[in-house]
C-alpha cells in the first residue's frame, strides 16, 4: 500500500508549483527539501504554503526539508564566460572580489590564505580541475600549480580537502535563513559540512534561544573530518545525510561506497534516520529511463536500510520530476518485497542507559512481529521516541504511530516504514488498544484474522517510555 523507503525531493524550477507538488506527493514523495543554497526567501514561502496546502486537501503528511548551504566554497564571476586553465601553469588565487581570469582567480572564501598550508589540494567543479598550494602569504593571496588542468565557468564549487577551515558550519547566510526557517512550519534542517558535534550544539542552541524544540537536525556529512568524528556526530544529529556529492570530492571518491554502508549501519544502530543523496536518479534530469547503474545504486541504499532516499537536480531543474519519483517508488517495492532489509533488531551495549527497558521492549515487540507475522505494529509516543525506536529494528510490519502532538505528523515522515495517525483520547490502555485497531480496520491497513503487535507505556495518563506489548487478533468475523 506504501513504501517503507522514503523519497526526499528537491523542490526547483521544475516543481516549485502547487500543481507539481501535489503530482510528486501522488508519485510518492514523503519530504520536500528546500535548498537554501538557491532561491530568495520569498520563493521558500510560496513552496512551504503550498506543501501545507496541498497537505489540507490531500489529507497527507509530507514533511518539509531546510537544507543550509553551509561554508560553501565557489569560484567567483569568470571572464568571457569561460576560462582555461592550463595544466602545468601556475596561478595566483586571490580572495578580492573581482572577475576571474587564467592567471588570476577569485574564491568565495575570506580566510583562505590563512587556512590554506603548502601542498593542500584546490579541487574545482567536482574535482574536475585541480590545483596544488606552492605558497601562501597568510594575508590574501595564494600561488598554485595546475595538476589537472580544464575549462571552468563562473561560481563552480570548490572544495578543500586536505585543509583545515576556520569558518564556522554556520555562515552569516545560513543565520539569515535560520532566522526565516525558524519562522515557518519546518520538520528538518540539514547542516552542511559538519565537521564536529559542535556544530549541530552551536544551531541547537540558536534553535532553543528562538524557543524552537520542535525542529530536528540533519548533520550532512561531506567532510573528511566528519566520516572520522563519525560516532559522535550520530550521537549528537536527529538525523544523518550521506551527501555524497561533495563528499565524493572531499574524500578519495573510491571510499564513498563503503563509508555510505558504515554510515547506515551506524545510524540504524543509533537509531537515527539516514538519507542517501545525490546523483540516484542524475540521468533522469534528461532522460526517461534511468541507468543501469543508478537502478542497482538505490536498489543498493534501500537493501542496506537507508531510511530516505533522496532526488535533487532531478526533481528541482529536471525534465521528468513524477517520472523520477514514480521510477524510485517502483524499486523501493520491488526491493521491500523481495529483499533482505529486515530484522536488524536492536542491540544494546548499555545495559545502563534510561532508555534501556524500553528500547529492549520495542525490539521485541518488532522481534514478536516479526516471528507471528504480524500485519501491524503500533506505537502510541508523545515525544517521538517510540517512533524512532520501533523503525530502527526494521520490522517487515508496518509501523503505525499514534501521537497527540500534531508537529510529529510531518516530522515522522522522514522515518523508514512509519505512518502516523492524530490521536488524542488517551483514556485507559483497553481502551486506545481497541480505538486503535479499529482505526486501522477501517482504513484498510488490517484484515481479519491479521495479528497487530501494539505497544504502550502503562499507565497511560503518565506517558512514560513504552513499557507494554500486546497482541492482538483481528476478530475474523
Ligand atoms: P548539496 O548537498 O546538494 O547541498 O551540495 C548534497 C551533496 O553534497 O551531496
Ligand atoms: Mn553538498
Amino acid at each position: 500500500m506504501f513504501n517503507k523507503t522514503k523519497i526526499i525531493a528537491t523542490v526547483g524550477p521544475a516543481s516549485n508549483s502547487k500543481e507539481n507538488i501535489k503530482t510528486l506527493i501522488e508519485s510518492g514523495v514523503d519530504v520536500f527539501r528546500l535548498n537554501f543554497s538557491h532561491g530568495e526567501h520569498e520563493d521558500h514561502l510560496k513552496v512551504i504554503n503550498y506543501i501545507l496546502e496541498a497537505n489540507e486537501e490531500m489529507n497527507t503528511h509530507v514533511g518539509i526539508l531546510a537544507d543550509l548551504q553551509g561554508p560553501k566554497i565557489r569560484l567567483g564571476i569568470v571572464e568571457n564566460d569561460s576560462i582555461e586553465l592550463i595544466t602545468g601553469s601556475e596561478i595566483l588565487i586571490t580572495r578580492h572580489k573581482k572577475e576571474s581570469t587564467a592567471q588570476e582567480l577569485y574564491i568565495t572564501y575570506e580566510p583562505l590564505a590563512q587556512d590554506i598550508r603548502e601542498g593542500n589540494r584546490i579541487l574545482i567543479d567536482d574535482g574536475k580541475v585541480e590545483l596544488r598550494v606552492i605558497a601562501t602569504n597568510s594575508i590574501d593571496q595564494v600561488r598554485a600549480k595546475v595538476m589537472h588542468g580544464g575549462i571552468l565557468s563562473s561560481k563552480k564549487g570548490v572544495n578543500l580537502p586536505d585543509t583545515n577551515i576556520s569558518a564556522a558550519s554556520l555562515t552569516p547566510k545560513d543565520i539569515r535563513d535560520l532566522e526565516f526557517i525558524l519562522t515557518q512550519k519546518i520538520d528538518w534542517i540539514a547542516l552542511s559540512f559538519v565537521r564536529s558535534p559542535n556544530d549541530m550544539i552551536h544551531l541547537r542552541g540558536i534553535m532553543t534561544f528562538k524557543n524552537n524544540t520542535i525542529t530536528k537536525i540533519i548533520a550532512k556529512i561531506e567532510r573528511p573530518e566528519a566520516v572520522e568524528n563519525i560516532e559522535a556526530i550520530i550521537r549528537e544529529a536527529d538525523a544523518i545525510m550521506v551527501a555524497r556529492g561533495d563528499l565524493g570530492v572531499e574524500i578519495p571518491v573510491e571510499k564513498v561506497p563503503l563509508v555510505q554502508k558504515d554510515i547506515v549501519a551506524k545510524c540504524i544502530a543509533y537509531a537515527k534516520p539516514v538519507i542517501i543523496a545525490t546523483q540516484m536518479m542524475e540521468s533522469m534530469i534528461e532522460k526517461t529511463l534511468p541507468m543501469r547503474a543508478e537502478v542497482t545504486d538505490v536498489a543498493n541504499a534501500i537493501l542496506d536500510g537507508a531510511d530516505a532516499i533522496m532526488l535533487s537536480g532531478e526533481t528541482a531543474m529536471g525534465k521528468h520530476p513524477p517520472l523520477v519519483v514514480k521510477t524510485m517508488t517502483r524499486i523501493a517495492k520491488e526491493m521491500e518485497e523481495k529483499g533482505n532489509i529486515y530484522s536488524k533488531y536492536h542491540t544494546y551495549s548499555n545495559r545502563k542507559a534510561n532508555t534501556f527497558v524500553s528500547d529492549d521492549v520495542c525490539s521485541n515487540a518488532c522481534r514478536i512481529a516479526d516471528e507471528i507475522d504480524a500485519r501491524a505494529i503500533t506505537g502510541m509516543t508523545v515525544s517521538g521516541y517510540t517512533a524512532f525506536m520501533l523503525a530502527c529494528n526494521r520490522p517487515k510490519a508496518d509501523i503505525f504511530i499514534f501521537t497527540n502532538r500534531r508537529e510529529n505528523l510531518s516530522l515522522f515522515s522522514l522515518i523508514w516504514g512509519v505512518r502516523t495517525f492524530f490521536y488524542d483520547k488517551f483514556t485507559t490502555t483497553d481502551e486506545t488498544m481497541v480505538d486503535v485497531a479499529a482505526i486501522l480496520k477501517e482504513k484498510g491497513f488490517v484484515n481479519p484474522g491479521d495479528f497487530i503487535v501494539m505497544t504502550a507505556s502503562m499507565p497511560l495518563h503518565e506517558s512514560g517510555r513504552t513499557n507494554t506489548i500486546r497482541v492482538k487478533e483481528m476478530p475474523r468475523y
